[in-house]
């Protein structure tokens, strides 16, 4: 298969050639983003009020908010800016301006709790935080000054934001000092727990982000330039964030809608003839069981993008008879990894032909699949750990230099925690997880951070967080639970004890008790003990 090889036991694809600037050129990821100049041609249109904001529009207003961000905030080069939003137009223009100043953007699930966010923030440094009125609260227990992307301002004094939006578009392009953006720079933080551990702070630089870039418009992973695209993915996330960076530079005309509204997302898809929708499991699911879709004409799509969990094969053949014009594709990604690592190839072979493979390595990108326990490579059709590398790989854990070396060795693979294999055609298959981390509804859940949650509680003598599998949701935590001796905790004392303190998608759904916990010689947790225990017991 062209520009797909392997050689010792590492498969790369090659990144389509000249596409990437060399790696000491002086550019940040707004500054690549414009250098093509498209002009009239629409890049976002908000799906809720129709307004449309064309390429040239974009940019300008880019530089017209940098210099709002410059003169109002004071946000230099290496400032980090949250922001806790919805999706909107304004948050891409955000992400942009904040780039393009060099400074770094973090974000947050608006379903975190104010603790989570607290946390989040002191990590990453923030200086300010935008958000929409939704969130305000939210935003202003974290103690950090907040603006407001949208809406009207709360009367009362003490809840008012320091300033809005629509300020920044008032910003003076001539005083503002142009600021060098080496690709070496930190563009984004985002949050992930890795393969152990509680969250941690995810360096993305201009690099990976140019990279990432590369690899969602090189020909062998889009249909074509100048989609449609509908974003419904939350921009917090890093597929999200992604996709409305790399459709960018697609050239696709990107429709945002703020948040999920079945109906909303359907009639969307109807109105502006959306030819490509990335989305995710639990969203798929809807759209092939919900019989409301078949009022919808869906005819327009042309490419279904999954990505951040598995399907099933009849989840997939359901999906094909609903909308026969689509092609179906795979994605597999970590934050870690910008969202890439394999996609189904736009112009390989039909993805049923290769059922359940997040199709071939992206472009640009390498991957070893290795022995767990020597670290070698294993030949095609042999399951191991999945190694990437490549421009799109992270920088760093922000301040954790002991978890950044833990996952990214000095030959610079990273380690994915993800457990899979590759076929004789090169096609990538993830088989599960050796890492720690829950994915409920593509949400990341830190196992560690419900065991100290747990450990809490008077009743519980020691405890372990898992995955159990759930058609709906892919993954639900799952506790084992040791007593205290004598204690009479019940399942739902524990869920609802849990559910008090987490956002809802990290809630406790399924509690087992058991003895002991499995240990290791060395003490530690032996969850894949328990993953099989739970698996085994579920088909008794
Ligand atoms: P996140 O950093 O939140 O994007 O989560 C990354 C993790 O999601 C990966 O390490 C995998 O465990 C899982 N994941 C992502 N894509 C897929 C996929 N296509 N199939 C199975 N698991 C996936």
């Amino acid at each position: 298969r062209s520009g797909y090889c392997s050689r010792n036991g590492v498969y790369y694809s090659m990144m389509v050639p000249g596409y990437m600037p060399p790696p000491n050129q002086a550019i940040g990821i707004a500054e690549f983003l414009f250098a093509p100049k498209r002009g009239d041609a629409v890049a976002f249109v908000d799906g809720r009020t129709g307004r449309k904001l064309t390429f040239g529009e974009l940019e300008e207003a880019v530089r017209v908010v940098a210099a709002g961000l410059w003169q109002r905030i004071g946000i230099r080069k290496s400032d980090v800016v949250c922001i806790l939003s919805s999706n909107s137009v304004e948050f891409q223009v955000l992400f942009l301006a904040i780039a393009s100043l060099g400074g770094i953007l973090t974000t947050m699930n608006p379903l975190n709790t104010e603790a989570d966010l607290k946390k989040q923030i002191k990590l990453a440094g923030a200086k300010c935080i935008f958000t929409i009125p939704e969130f305000l609260a939210k935003a202003q227990a974290t103690g950090l000054p907040v603006a407001l992307i949208e809406g009207d301002a709360p009367s009362s004094e003490e809840n008012k934001p320091f300033l809005h939006y629509s300020d920044l578009l008032l910003g003076d392009l001539k005083n503002v000092q142009r600021v060098q953006v080496s690709q070496d720079d930190p563009a984004a933080i985002l949050f992930s727990s890795g393969t152990t551990g509680e969250s941690k702070g995810v360096v993305l630089t201009h690099r990976n982000l140019i990279a990432m870039c590369g690899v969602l418009s090189s020909p062998r992973v889009v249909r074509g330039l100048n989609e449609r695209v509908l974003q419904l993915i939350p921009m917090f996330h890093v597929f999200g964030l992604m996709l409305g960076v790399g459709n960018l530079a697609c050239g696709s005309m990107v429709v945002v809608l703020p948040r999920f509204d079945f109906i909303e997302m359907l009639s969307t898809i109807q109105k502006y003839k959306i030819t490509v929708f990335p989305l995710v499991p639990p969203i798929l699911l809807m759209m092939i069981k919900q019989d409301v879709v078949r009022k919808y004409d869906m005819t327009s799509l042309l490419r279904i993008n999954c990505g951040a969990a598995p399907l099933l094969k009849e989840q997939l053949d359901q999906c094909a008879i609903r909308f026969p014009n689509a092609k179906f594709a795979q994605g597999y990604g970590l934050t870690e990894s910008c969202a890439i690592g394999s996609v189904t190839p736009a112009d390989g072979a039909e993805f049923a032909d290769h059922f359940g493979s997040a199709g071939m390595i992206a472009p640009g990108l390498e991957a070893m699949v290795v022995d767990t326990l020597t670290n070698k490579p294993v030949p095609p059709t042999q399951q191991g750990e999945i190694w990437l590398r490549g421009p799109v790989i992270m920088k760093e854990y922000l301040g954790n230099p002991k978890a950044t070396t833990e996952t990214i060795d000095k030959d610079g693979w990273l380690h994915t925690g993800d457990l899979g294999y590759l076929d004789n055609d090169g096609y990538l298959y993830i088989v599960d997880r050796l890492k720690e981390l829950i994915k409920y509804k593509a949400n990341q859940v830190a196992p560690a951070e419900l065991e100290s949650i747990l450990l809490g509680h008077p009743g519980v003598a020691d405890c372990a967080v898992i995955p159990f599998p759930d058609d709906e949701a892919g993954e639900i935590p799952m506790a084992y639970i040791v007593r205290e001796p004598g204690g009479a905790l019940t399942a739902g004392e524990v869920m609802k004890y849990v559910a008090e303190q987490v956002a809802p998608y990290k809630k406790i759904r399924k509690v087992a008790f058991i003895d002991a916990i499995p240990k290791s010689a060395a003490g530690k947790t032996e969850r894949r003990k328990l993953v099989e225990l739970s698996r085994l017991r579920s088909r008794l």
